[in-house]
């Protein structure tokens, strides 16, 4: 697929200096980045992730790297996080960790990412007016204006599942075929014949109930709160990203699907990027239901109630 002109303007791809280099082992790339002599001390656990094994690795230099790990069949995982991080990372707006480099390791069959490690600290008291203010300034970032074009230049992961990219230039249609369709599709199993016709109605009406954003923002994609860390510097680091650019009001919606963060948090987000509150909160539902959909097809049925009050709210009035 030729390179589209937005791609090259956002700068998302990864640079020399940004872990664009694929290593054999985690062993040669310690060694790559931080000397011959450099050996991994000791690795311990990191919990909070869903998908992969996390670790702190400690270096012979007194370095320490965040790695994460998977099978070498899922290197695709890291490499789609990888661009991701490094599209937020190139925004210079907001906290994201340096990208050191991934690869597959053939003897031990894994592939992993190398990330600078994050030391997280208790929150301070200005942690959620800064991140606020810093969210707010990523979606508003101007670099992303000079084409109106939703989607990313290559599909990545929404958790474990995969999530279309393909460039499209109007939101509501990128929502549509990009988001939605191919969630119902995989959920259709769960949901009977009547449903599935209510969901049907909300693809084909959906340009009634979203708006097209005045302007594209980048977005982090999975915003829920196991993805913000509180760095060294009592600022907001994001990680574990499923980038790409859209209506940053679906980042809003994430940020509350599982729990609201603090008020002050979205009063200082608004005083740079103000939010028709109203209105998002009409949108919120439908921006809930792909994060949910995702969660019925990964996790089962735990969800179902959740994705169905969705479709009756939106379509109490259709046949
Ligand atoms: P997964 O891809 O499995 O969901 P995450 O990227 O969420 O894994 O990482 C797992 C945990 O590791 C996170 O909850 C966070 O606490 C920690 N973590 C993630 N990135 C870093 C980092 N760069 N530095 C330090 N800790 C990190």
């Amino acid at each position: 697929m030729p390179l589209l002109p937005w791609c090259c303007k956002m700068k998302v791809h990864l640079s020399p200096e940004e872990g664009n280099k694929l290593y054999s082992s985690v062993d040669n790339m310690v060694k790559t980045l931080f000397g011959a002599a450099a050996s991994v001390l000791s690795t311990a656990p990191v919990h909070g992730g869903d998908i992969n094994d996390a670790y702190r690795v400690s270096l012979s230099t007194g370095d320490y790297i965040f790695l994460k790990t998977n099978s070498a069949a899922n290197v695709n995982f890291f490499l789609t996080e990888a661009a991701g991080l490094q599209a937020l990372r190139s925004s210079g707006k907001i906290g994201v960790p340096r990208i050191l480099g991934a690869g597959t390791d053939a003897q031990k069959g894994i592939s992993f990412l190398a990330l600078e490690f994050i030391e997280g600290v208790p929150r301070i008291a200005s942690y959620w007016e800064t991140f606020g203010h810093q969210l707010a300034e990523l979606h508003r970032a101007e670099f992303l204006s000079y084409e109106n074009r939703f989607g990313f230049h290559q599909d990545n992961y929404i958790g474990a599942s995969p999530q279309k990219n393909q460039p499209c230039e109007k939101w509501i249609d990128f929502y549509r075929e990009c988001r939605l369709l191919p969630q119902l599709a995989m959920a259709e199993r769960y949901l009977d014949p009547s449903f599935m016709k209510k969901a049907d109605h909300i693809l084909e009406h959906l340009d009634s109930y979203l708006r097209e954003p005045d302007f594209p923002s980048l977005l982090h994609g999975d915003l829920w709160s196991g993805n913000m860390l509180c760095g060294p510097d009592g600022k907001a680091w994001i990680i574990d990203p499923a980038a790409y650019v859209g209506d940053f009001e679906a980042d809003l919606a994430m940020t509350q699907l599982f729990g609201s963060l603090p008020e002050r948090f979205y009063d200082a987000y608004s005083e740079v990027n103000p939010v028709d509150w109203k209105g998002y909160r009409e949108r919120k539902g439908l921006y809930d239901l792909y994060h949910l959909l995702n969660h019925l097809n990964l996790f089962g049925r735990g969800y179902l109630r959740s994705v169905v009050e969705i479709i009756e709210r939106y379509t109490g009035a259709a046949d």
